[in-house]
């Protein structure tokens, strides 16, 4: 059963072994996570060479995606690890106390100070505990508790409405991005950026360390929604990062944007995860809620690329049963969607010759009705073009370059296949692509194919040709030989 929805996992603690990766493996993950805001660069590397091995093993491809921290700002620890704090109750963030107590509590961002004003609403620990600011003085930000409830050592702080300063990439994560080039990581999630600049940025820097992974920006500010168009022309990628994202912009506001977030990502030719909460209560327990299960499914109606798990299969005590569940409704929810191909592409003017094939061949594939298309790329790129728009015909990247065949593990409805393109012969060529869906099981004899490639056979050049084939048809003639 083919799925078009891919699945990205995070690893940690419950997800390290060889046995769970193998399992998860198994399961149908798509795309690991790293999660850099936990961990030491050692354990990054021993997770991703044992991932690694799992799926040689397997003979499955699995991409790794390095999440950087980003500029999380954080209350510091307290003496005695935790406090209880009462409704009504004055509390002081002060950057200049070392230990907490039950009045005031450090601050791991001094600039804090400079992005707030009384009347603004401090929203920590993902909202569960909310401080409305009084005043000001000097280094000390005064403020009141509104609910009854627990504060913890370096719980996360948002302020509701956006408006914090820090720049999206911190020492850190410069650090990490070198960890993530030297890990040959496939993706690079950005966390907390504002615009477009943040992700040139990113790249610029992946660039300087050797790597050409796709990048990815987190939307999980109010700026970042404000900017997502900006955003959109500098990434390859977004994630629709509801947790950061719900304490921003308010929580029922939350799936508006992932509906408007997606649909506007596929409109600009890039892929979209859609995360966090996916199938929290299977952090302690074997099925999902009713409610998981309808969101799972809703984001896959509404056209994401991929579902991503966190803390489900990084710290939970059912990661491979949570993929499991996650497939399910994946693969439930495919066949009830509606195929209709996406029009916005209709009115546009396509100067590129390699774009304008992808959509002739994506056209012809859905009226048609073919199998599947093959698309013979050394990129990606026409794989990720044809998927952008809903035709219901899976897109099979026949590439000879191994990164391309990780790059495009996120992209719905895009499988990899590896394939020799060492031949002049043009015939030969065309005859390879039919053998290696042939033995993928995904064509017979006699299916429909479309088939786009880039000529002359043999030398390096983007697309600029479509077939249509009947598999089988026309193999090539034995290498002829001379009879006497
Ligand atoms: P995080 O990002 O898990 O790294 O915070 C995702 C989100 O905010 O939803
Ligand atoms: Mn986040």
């Amino acid at each position: 059963m083919t799925r078009a929805t891919k699945i990205v996992a995070t690893l940690g603690p419950a997800s390290s072994s060889p046995e769970v990766l193998g399992k998860l493996i198994e399961a149908g993950i798509d795309v690991v996570r790293l999660n850099f805001s936990h961990g030491k660069p050692e354990d990054h590397r021993a997770r991703v060479e044992a991932l690694r091995e799992a799926a040689k093993k397997r003979g499955r491809t699995v991409a790794v995606m390095a999440d950087l921290q980003g500029p999380k700002i954080r209350i510091g620890k307290f003496a005695d690890n935790r406090i209880s704090i009462k409704a009504g109750q004055p509390f002081i963030l002060d950057a200049a106390c070392k230990l907490g107590n039950t009045e005031r509590v450090g601050l791991d961002y001094p600039e804090l100070i400079d992005d707030v004003q009384a009347g603004d609403v401090l929203l920590l620990d993902d909202g569960r505990t909310v401080f409305d600011i009084e005043r000001i003085e000097g280094q000390e930000i005064f403020c009141i508790n509104r609910h009854d409830g627990e504060l913890s050592n370096n719980k996360g702080i948002n302020k509701q409405g956006g408006g914090l300063s820090a720049p999206a990439l911190t020492p850190k994560d410069m650090e990490d991005i070198r960890t993530a080039a030297s890990l040959n990581v496939d993706y690079v999630a950005v966390s907390f950026p504002k615009s477009g600049a943040d992700m040139r940025q990113a790249r610029e820097l992946l660039h300087e360390a050797g790597s050409d992974a796709l990048v990815i920006a987190k939307i999980e500010r109010v700026e970042a929604v404000e900017n997502l168009e900006d955003i959109l022309h500098a990434t390859d990628g977004i994630m629709v990062a509801r947790g950061d994202l719900a304490v921003e912009v308010g929580d029922a506001a939350v799936p508006s944007h992932q509906k408007r977030m997606i649909r506007m990502a596929r409109e600009h030719n890039k892929f979209t995860i859609t995360a966090t909460q996916m199938m929290e209560s299977m952090i302690s327990s074997p099925v999902p809620t009713r409610a998981e299960v309808s969101d799972v499914a809703n984001a896959v109606l509404d056209g994401t690329d991929a579902v991503m798990l966190s803390a489900e299969t990084a710290s939970g005590q059912y990661p491979v049963q949570t993929v499991e569940a996650m497939v399910r409704v994946c693969v439930e929810a495919e066949k009830t969607q509606e195929i209709t191909l996406d029009t916005h592409f209709l009115n546009r003017v396509f100067t590129r010759i390699d774009q304008s094939i992808a959509m002739a061949a994506l056209f012809t594939a859905f009226h048609l009705k073919v199998k599947a298309i093959a698309a013979l790329t050394e990129s990606g790129s026409t794989a990720l073009w044809m998927s952008r728009l809903n035709s219901g015909v899976p897109v099979y990247a026949l590439t000879p370059n191994v990164r391309t065949r990780y790059r495009v593990s996120a992209f719905r409805d895009v499988y990899p296949l590896l394939m020799d393109f060492s031949t002049k012969d043009r015939e030969r060529l065309l005859w390879q692509a039919e053998e290696a869906l042939l033995a993928a099981g995904v064509v017979e004899d006699g299916d429909l194919i479309v088939l786009t490639v880039g000529e002359p056979i043999g030398e390096a050049g983007s697309t600029n040709t479509l077939k249509i084939v009947k598999v089988g048809e026309h193999k090539p003639h034995p290498t002829p030989y001379l009879s006497i």
